[in-house]
């Protein structure tokens, strides 16, 4: 059996470490922020190149909460990816705006810059690129039509802890980023978080106010807010894990360098990716037109694999007001038809990788035969 992320490896790798900052917050007494999340921030900040981070409670929040910061409502515009998970439409939704979802490129899987501009109106108020997959999108014409239409960019870092765009990480080119700390993500907690980053003193003001009831001074509410923190045990063990992101990184880096030599020319469609790119390999994403049956092969032989995501955000039925039938995106479409993640992880080791590439190259030669 080959697992398709081990979820304990973390722990076990830093046991000792994680086990000391757990027991430092029981016995501090501190169970709402506090040091250990003002720590946190910081340290999470000083790592993006931002000028500040505040914490949340997940990455949906992150998301959400950073639109109400740049006055996201009702009659606003948003444009979305049409590929990627249901949070980042959701945290639209949630504001009462309205999502324009924009197809991606076809071959980084992440909004096609050259569509971007047919998609504003004068309701457009926000542009919402996401690093799918650990892939940084394509920020410079992004942040250029942004600056010719006077528009906000947030950006969903949910995938990409550590990715760099033309050398600077990811974390401070858009106005804000949203991040999540969900445990399977590249820096995960033990539980929920989430945070934001941001260069501009407004919105990380705004976040800190709408976080904690919209209140600033204890039981003085200026605005309507939520209860939506980041858990001060939670920010002990990031700080930790913090600490290996970028060894974890390199370690996804040169699995998925493996996988891209060793899988070359058996039938799949690899991850491309643009030079200007330093991906952080969340996921490793093949594409096969008969993806289902690569699926099963790679089940009956014990390797575990996941699809991101089979159902692309329009055709749900959670978005069925939405008025979108099969065809409105083809290409999301395609994706959502074609795409594979197989194993990836920082604790993946050598032999695991040798027995997925083994089975995957056996299965695509079976499926091709006529
Ligand atoms: C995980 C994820 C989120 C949401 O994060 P949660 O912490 O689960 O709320 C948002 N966007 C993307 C792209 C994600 O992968």
């Amino acid at each position: 059996m080959i697992s398709f992320l081990d979820l304990k490896a973390p722990y076990l790798e830093l046991k000792q470490e994680l086990d000391e900052a757990i027991a430092r917050v029981v016995s501090s007494g501190w169970f709402i922020g506090g040091p250990e999340v003002d720590q946190f921030e910081a340290e999470y900040a000083a790592y993006c190149g931002a000028a500040h981070a505040v914490g949340v409670a997940n990455g949906l929040d992150a998301l959400h909460l950073a639109l109400r910061a740049m006055d996201v409502g009702p009659g606003d515009e948003v444009i979305v990816p049409s590929n990627t998970y249901i949070a980042t439409w959701l945290a639209v939704s949630q504001c009462g705006a309205t999502l324009v979802p924009v197809e991606p490129d076809a071959r980084t899987f992440n909004i096609d810059p050259a569509l971007i501009e047919a998609a504003i109106t004068p309701r457009t108020k926000v542009l919402l690129p996401v690093h799918l997959y650990g892939q940084p999108a394509d920020m410079d014409p992004i942040l250029a039509i942004a600056r010719k239409h006077g528009l906000r960019v947030l950006e969903d870092g949910a995938q990409a802890h550590g990715a760099r765009y033309k050398g600077q990480r990811v974390g401070a080119h858009g106005d804000a980023v949203a991040w999540s700390f969900y445990p399977g993500k590249n820096l995960g907690a033990m539980g929920d978080g989430g945070a934001v980053t941001t260069n501009d003193p407004q919105i990380a003001d705004r976040m800190r106010v709408l976080r904690n009831y919209g209140s600033r001074v204890k039981y003085v509410n200026e605005v309507q807010g939520y209860n939506s923190r980041l858990d001060p045990l939670q920010a002990a063990i990031l700080r930790v894990k913090l600490a290996k992101l970028d060894e974890w990184n390199a370690r996804r880096r040169s699995i998925s360098k493996r996988y891209q030599q060793r899988l070359a020319n058996c039938g799949l469609t690899l991850p491309y990716v643009p030079d200007w790119a330093e991906p952080v390999w969340h996921l490793y994403v093949v594409q096969h037109p008969q993806r289902d049956a690569l699926q099963q092969a790679l089940t009956d032989a014990g390797v575990g694999s996941l699809i991101h995501y089979p159902i692309p955000p329009h055709l749900q039925q959670a978005y069925a007001s939405f008025g979108c039938r099969e065809g409105a995106f083809p290409l999301a479409e395609r994706m959502a038809d074609q795409v594979l993640s197989l194993p990836m992880g920082p604790a993946m080791g050598e032999s695991e990788l040798s027995g997925v590439v083994r089975i995957v190259q056996s299965a695509a030669k079976a499926i091709c035969r006529p």
